[in-house]
């Protein structure tokens, strides 16, 4: 892994990149379900897209060299990633979660996995003790989200690697927040880095995509036998965009951070706004612990404003920045995360992390600054009750 990520980012890790026919300086899309055999017996490499495509094999090497993964396994979306991922689990295991996760992640452990018979125990995973406290003897795994989404939590990864060296536990991460362009959880000594590739990885709100990284040998062949077998594979013209998509993801993130620390400082100084969450600010209690950990602070801001009428207003005042569930594009987005992403998370522990009707999540993209506080200071003018 010689290049710099910037590089990794166009170019993957070996410069093998450029082989395509015709001097093709992008990768071709094999839009094809199945390959002819050269005779019987032999194969070109590739035998049924299900299994394995040249599009997305040339993605999959790409996030492995972002990643520093040995193999990267290309999903139809972030959950199709995570569900691969819990394959690896049966009836009877137990996994430790960070309490503070993704809702849809919330709502696949608390139905899908449990009906199977998978037990999960979710802990403020920032608490090293209460991590540990939480470990079983069926514990198989960790499941961390740092910063976790949407209260921007910050979980050391370096010490969840030592409990679960200590209790021999996988030790899984879901990247989807700082992506590999901020933070190599692989690196940190995790088994197993989940993405929801819709978010900043694929960068434009158009595509939805999920992977699944590891360092292991023995777990990409498990997940590559699950991969074919369940079909949770990404479409080769999926695999085209994101291609396309991480070309750029070293410069949009940086411009997407620096307008996000700007964002955070000005939000801080609104009247209407009570506390604001971003790991950039000195102020985050995660703020140490992620910048031993990680290159950056992402762009995910969440903020707590002085009422319910004041976080409705705000959501159907904004103009420039779209009221819409997802993150990690150029365009800005906000939500409800009371009502939209977090709205299946039992009400106790939304109550509990502070997921209330006067908290609203911010995903900042790559506009021009002043339009965006311009934006957000029209929406946030005026009586609350005028409404
Ligand atoms: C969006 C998201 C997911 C799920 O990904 P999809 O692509 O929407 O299926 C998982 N984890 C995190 C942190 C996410 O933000």
């Amino acid at each position: 892994m010689d290049y710099g990520i910037e590089t990794r980012c166009i170019h993957g890790a070996e410069n093998l990149l450029k082989d395509h026919a015709y001097g093709a300086l992008s990768v071709p899309l094999f839009q094809t379900a199945t390959f002819a055999h050269p005779g019987v017996g032999r194969s070109t490499g590739y035998d049924y897209t299900r299994e394995s495509n040249p599009t997305r094999a040339e993605l999959e090497k790409i996030m492995s060299a972002l990643e520093g993964a040995c193999d990267s396994l290309a999903c139809a979306s972030g959950m199709a990633a995570v569900l691969l991922c819990m394959e690896l689990f049966s009836a009877g295991d137990h996994v430790v979660c960070t309490e503070d996760l993704y809702g849809g992640s919330v709502r696949m452990f608390d139905t899908v996995c449990r009906e199977r018979g998978v037990e999960f125990t979710s802990v403020d995973t920032s608490d090293i003790a209460r991590t540990e406290s939480a470990i079983r003897e069926t514990t198989k795994a960790l499941y961390i989200e740092t910063p976790s989404n949407p209260t921007m939590e910050v979980t050391d990864l370096r010490a969840m690697k030592r409990l679960a060296e200590r209790h021999k536990l996988l030790l899984i991460v879901d990247n989807t927040f700082l992506t590999p362009y901020f933070q190599n959880p692989l690196a940190l000594g995790a088994d197993l880095v989940l993405h929801s590739g819709t978010k900043f990885l694929g960068g434009h709100n158009d595509t939805l995509a999920g992977f699944v990284c590891t360092s292991r040998p023995d777990l990409a062949k498990r997940l590559r036998y699950l991969y074919k077998t369940i079909g949770c594979c990404l479409s080769p013209f999926d695999s085209f965009l994101l291609i396309r998509g991480i070309k750029t993801l070293a410069v949009r993130m940086e411009r997407q951070q620096s307008n996000a620390l700007l964002l955070a400082d000005w939000l801080k100084r609104q009247e209407k706004v009570r506390s604001v969450s971003y790991v950039g600010l000195p102020q985050h209690p995660g703020y140490a612990v992620n910048r031993a950990q990680a290159r950056g602070y992402g762009s995910m801001i969440s903020f707590h404003v002085d009422s319910e009428k004041t976080a409705k207003r705000l959501l159907e005042r904004v103009k420039l920045i779209s009221y819409a569930e997802s993150l990690g594009g150029v365009e800005s987005l906000i939500t409800y995360p009371m009502l939209q992403t977090h709205g299946d998370v039992p009400v106790a522990v939304r109550e509990r992390l502070g997921i209330t009707d006067t908290f609203l999540r911010l995903s900042v993209g790559i506009e021009q600054i002043d339009d965006l506080t311009a934006d957000l200071a029209q929406a946030l003018e005026g009586e609350a009750d005028e409404l």
